[in-house]
Formats: C-alpha cells, structure tokens, sequence
C-alpha cells in the first residue's frame, strides 16, 4: 500500500500530527478534547501534537460561540487549518488542455484556470514544460506569486505509481516507464505529485462529494477510457506496485475488442469514449465519427448501429459494476461520466444490469450515485491530493526541526 509507505518515515510523533492535523481538516472545526476522542489519543498528546502544528503555522486557534446557552465565561477554544498558509495547484492533464486549479490549505477555491495542449499525447520532458506553462499562467491570471504554491499534485490516467510517481504507462504521454520525480524537479519550483486521475476523483468525493464520511466507497469515471479509485478504511488503495484498480482493463471478453493498452477484451474497448467512436463508426469510410455526442445524436436518430452500441456499452458496464461490488461490497459507488451524459434509457439499463448480476443477499445494495465529471472534478481532486502531500512534508520538515 502506497499510503503506508509514503508515511513510513513520519515516526510516532509525526504520525500523531498527522493524523490530528487530517482530524482537525475533515471537521472544519473542532476542540482538543474532540480531537483525542476521535484519535483515542491523551490529551496531553493531542495537545503537544496541536502546538507543534500550530507553531508550523498550518492550524490556528479560533473562538467558538458556546452552543449551551447556560455556560458562560470563556468562548471555547476551537481549532482549523490555516487556510491562508499554502496555496496548493491541482493539475489534470486532460487529452486537450491543462486545468489548472488554485486552493489555499482549506481547499478553498483561489482560481482555476485553462490551458490548451497542442497534442494529445506527447514526450514527458514536452508534457511536464507545458504543465509548468500552465501554471505560471494560472498564477498570472490570478495575481499569485509562484513562491505562494507549496506544491503541485498532477493527475494522468494511466498505470502511474502515486508514491513514487513512476508512470508505468498513460496514453497522455509517448514512452512507457517514465520516472517523473527528476523531470518535476528540472521544471517545477515546488514539491510535485504525480497521481493516477480516477484516485484524483475518489479524492475530491472524499474530501467535497459523495464519499465525504464513508470508509469504503469506489469512484469509476468513464471518459476516453475508464479509471476507477479505490477507498478503503478511509485510504485509497492503490495496490503493492502502485498501479492496482485498474477497473477499465479487467477483461470482460477472451480475446475480444484491442483496447488502447495494446491487449484485448478489456473493459474501456466496450465502453470508453474511443471504443464507442471505433464500434459505430464501422462501414462509415470516410465519415467516421468524430465524439460521442455524434453516436447519441446519431442514436436518437435511429441509427441502429449507434444505439446497439450504447445499449451494449450500458449492459457491459452494469454487468461489470456488479462485479465490483461481489468484490467489494461497498458502502457507495460513484459513476462520474463526462459530457455528455447518456439517455436516461442508458443509465437504466446499466443499472439493472448491475442488479441482476449482483450476488444476492438480504441486504439493500450500496448507494449509487451517477454523475457528470467535469474536469474541475479532477483539478479539484489533485488539489486535495497536494494539500495532503504538503501537509506530510510539513510535519516531517517540522520533526527534522525538533530533532535538530
Ligand atoms: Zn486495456
């Protein structure tokens, strides 16, 4: 598990920070007594770990109104994150353009900003110069100085090692196995962080949607391919190489459909975006189309061959969904699309596919919930990603400080 080694250096008492400083994000507010019941913690610990963060500067004090109309004298000493202390930039490098959005250390909006990439896929040395671009670009729209972001976490699909940042594979970029880390530091002025983009979306619904307070949810984006990340007792999961979940190349046809990773029968050569394009465009020649909003527009047409291939698309999905929930038995499930989004007959379609091949048993099935993905959903996620990164380095900067 990535997540566990990216924390392996932190020791006992760093941990202990960390873990009251994630405490003190997840509930905006929150007192120190609060803080060692969730952490099972003393409150001596709890306090001594709170000084060492509000010394850093990333927590602050601030007084609350008591609610209990009968106890007066002192308002209750109440902590949060230090929003105003980094400014963090999540990047998502989409197939063309850059999002690029700003937050400060509450995740808290600054800016975004938009950035269009000449190719869809290109070298990592081009790709990593062009992410740099984009962000001096969002910094000068936004009146920000370079030196206020304290790190920057970017999102590619593809087979990508979030704690090492080792891309094994992305169709965003030419070479296969790539280590980022020497690229980011040649062109990057801060800390970076490379993550995989569906983990990115499991992110962002943990900390801003749908996964906010669940132990155990799956998020599936379905755009050009399909990504899936994993949250499992409140971590993402990422398995032992780094590039686990990975949900749109679990097989569903022996020998079937190429898929863009180069074998077959996966799942995105069903389903994603360039799957759909390939299958209804066939016997077109010439005319191929051109986005999937051709196929649905096509389909309500009544072209046949678009609407079998939605329709099939639909079933493959749900009846892959339910896979993953015999695997898992999640407490949620999120199904973010980008636009546009399918029929109401389509979603209908994949969703009962996923109840008649879910194994049975007496008790309701997770939530679902589908939605549009925009790609600020992921720009969002990467920046949340950051503000967790920054915070590790921060309180590990803060040890080697103590300990010296
Ligand atoms: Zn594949």
């Amino acid at each position: 598990m990535k997540e566990r080694t990216l924390h392996h250096d932190l020791d006992a008492r760093e941990m202990t920070r960390l873990r009251a400083f994630q405490c003190i994000r997840e509930a905006g507010q929150i007192s120190r007594t609060d803080i060692a019941k969730a952490l099972n913690s003393s409150p001596a610990t709890v306090t001594s770990a709170c000084g060492a963060l509000l010394e850093a500067g990333l927590i602050r004090d601030v007084e609350a109104e008591r609610t209990d109309a009968t106890q007066r004298g002192r308002p209750r000493v109440m902590l949060e994150v230090n929003g105003e202390a980094l400014a963090v930039a999540g990047i998502k490098v989409a197939r063309h353009a850059i999002h690029v959005t700003v937050v400060d250390f509450k995740g808290v909006e600054i800016g975004s900003h938009l950035s269009p990439l000449a190719a869809s896929c290109m070298p990592a040395e081009a790709l990593v110069m062009a992410v740099r671009q984009a962000l001096d670009d969002a910094c000068e729209k936004l009146a920000l100085s370079l030196d206020a972001v304290a790190g920057v976490a970017l999102g590619l699909p593809g087979f990508i090692n979030g704690e090492t940042g080792f891309m094994h594979w992305s169709s965003s970029v030419r070479e296969r196995n790539v280590d980022f880390m020497p690229l980011f530091a040649r062109h990057l002025p801060c800390p970076a962080f490379l993550e995989n983009d569906a983990n990115l979306v499991a992110k962002a619904e943990q900390f801003f949607g749908a996964g906010r307070g669940l132990r155990n949810f799956l998020v599936v984006t379905i755009e050009h391919g399909v990504g899936m990340g994993i949250v499992q007792d409140g971590q993402l999961y990422r398995g032992e190489r780094g590039c686990g979940a990975e949900f749109g190349h679990m097989k569903v046809q022996f020998e079937g459909a190429v898929c863009q990773c180069g074998q077959r029968g996966c799942l995105e050569a069903y389903v994603g975006d360039y799957a759909l394009i390939r299958d209804a465009s066939v016997g077109r020649q010439g005319d191929a189309y051109k986005s999937l909003t051709d196929i649905l527009d096509a389909a309500r047409a009544g072209d046949r061959l678009s609407g079998e291939v939605l329709e099939r698309a639909s079933k493959v999905l749900g009846v892959a969904l339910a896979s993953l929930v015999n695997l898992f038995d999640p407490e949620h499930i999120v199904i973010a699309r980008l636009r546009p989004r399918f029929d109401e007959a389509h979603t209908q379609a994949m969703l009962d596919a996923l109840k008649r091949n879910t194994v049975q048993v007496d008790a309701p099935l997770p939530g679902i919930t589908v939605r549009n993905l925009d790609q600020k959903m992921w720009a969002r996620g990467a920046a949340a990603h950051g503000i967790e990164r920054v915070s590790i380095l921060k309180i590990r900067a803060r040890g080697d400080q103590d300990a010296a």
